[in-house]
């Protein structure tokens, strides 16, 4: 039956072949993520029932938000979940970018020294920083001073960090996951190996992690091996696929602190903040992030399996340890980008009938062409990929709430690539 559907969608039977091939060779590995998900959906149960939510919880608030109950349980959560002292977890954050910039301005001054031991943090984070081009209002502007370590054949280069990193750095951040470049995600136990030789140079520095993508994804978080602050965005992993907009921070109570005063105001920070009634898809939304986190993982291992049988180059490969929820798909050309997004479009439960087209969106450099047909506009732990328009034309394909649903954006993907050399 799935065979006639496979031929109808344009496969050819040796394609058929391969995809079931793909399904039997990730089974064992799939099964592992599986696993993994339901220990992971565990303990955030625990901690929402420890935590005591009950229907008040949901309710929300307006105006200022004081006493928003509702708000203070979900940080308690995340605090736990990351196993830290603190969270901030706002709607009024617009992306995953913006917690980012609040963490490092609240915890920067003028004078101080921040430093990138993984090489150019992601597209949108040139702005923030201004290391590329002067920036009005970036941390360069005013007067934050930067400088990068270089991945080293895409890994951290520990020895190096030695001898670059200075006594009195003040905050040393790393970025987990690939964003669009064609290297590994890092994993957790390289993250904490990282923290330990910056500890060795600069005891006192703030260890921030942009952790966008890889929440849910290992059994341990960079807070969990020394991290002082991570960041993400709830249109990707952690809102699973439920919260309608928003970020989160989570670490030291000090580094948090610093970052929510930079969210609203110094001496107000996480006190106010109405949440509009938006904590319960919040909360929902992370009660079924690590199950959504898992299928979108198991997609993204069967994809690289049969893009792989398919002949062509992906990262990472489908037995690979993963960080993050990314797969990359090594697609050549501009053309071969359009076609395979064209097909992923086709996929989505909204605006299937769509042309994806190519623009730039603020703070990235180049063109991207996204693929969503999301409910969420824009969220990528729906299937989603994006392309950015540059070498070696890559699509980066994430997300997806059931192994089916990534496994008919493929197979569209691939038709839609044979189709254009037709
Ligand atoms: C998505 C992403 C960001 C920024 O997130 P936005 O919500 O799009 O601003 C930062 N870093 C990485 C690695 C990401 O994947």
């Amino acid at each position: 039956m799935i065979r006639e559907r496979l031929l109808s969608e344009g496969l050819r039977p040796e394609q058929v072949e391969n995809f079931q091939q793909a399904t039997l060779r990730t089974r064992e590995l799939r099964e592992q993520i599986r696993e993994r998900a339901h220990r992971l959906q565990w303990r955030v149960l625990d901690a929402l029932q420890a935590r005591g939510l009950s229907e008040v919880h949901l309710l929300g608030s307006t105006g200022y938000g004081y006493g928003d109950t509702g708000r203070e349980l979900l940080d308690e959560v995340y605090a736990d979940l990351f196993g830290c002292e603190a969270a901030l977890v706002r709607l009024q954050f617009v992306s995953g970018t913006h917690a980012i910039a609040c963490g490092l301005f609240g915890n920067l001054r003028a004078g101080d020294e921040l430093v990138s031991v993984s090489g150019e943090p992601y597209d949108t984070l040139s702005t923030v920083i201004g290391q590329k081009a002067p920036t009005p209002g970036s941390l360069i502007d005013w007067g934050v001073s930067y400088r990068q370590l270089e991945l080293v054949d895409g890994s951290l280069d520990y020895q190096g960090m030695r001898s670059f990193l200075r006594p009195d750095t003040k905050m040393v951040f790393l970025q987990r996951s690939r964003g669009y470049a064609w290297r590994k995600s890092l994993s957790i136990e390289q993250i904490g190996k990282a923290i330990e030789v910056i500890r060795e140079i600069a005891p006192q520095c703030v260890v921030m992690v942009d952790n966008c993508y890889g929440e849910l994804v290992e059994e341990r978080e960079p807070t969990h091996v020394g991290a002082d602050l991570v960041a993400g965005s709830l249109i990707k992993n952690l809102g699973g696929t439920l919260a309608a907009t928003g970020g989160y921070l989570a670490g030291t109570r000090a580094a948090v602190d610093a970052a929510a005063y930079r969210l609203t105001a110094p001496g107000i920070g996480g006190e106010q903040g109405a949440s509009l009634g938006f904590s319960r898809s919040m909360l929902q939304g992370l009660f079924q992030a690590p199950i959504v986190v898992g299928h979108a993982l198991e997609g993204a291992c069967w994809a690289a399996c049969f893009m792989e049988l398919e002949g062509l180059e992906v990262s990472p490969r489908w037995e690979d340890h993963r960080s993050d929820i990314v797969q990359a798909i090594r697609l050549g050309s501009p053309e071969a980008q359009a076609a395979f997004c064209r097909g992923v479009q086709r996929s989505g439960p909204v605006d299937s009938k769509a042309t994806p087209e190519a623009w730039v969106q603020p703070g990235y450099r180049d063109p991207i062409l996204m693929a969503g047909g999301t409910f969420i506009a824009g969220s990528s732990l729906e299937m989603s990929a994006d392309c950015p328009v540059r070498p070696p034309f890559i699509a980066y394909l994430q997300g997806g709430v059931s192994l089916g649903h990534v496994q008919l954006g493929v197979v569209r993907g691939l038709v839609s690539l044979q189709n254009l050399t037709k």
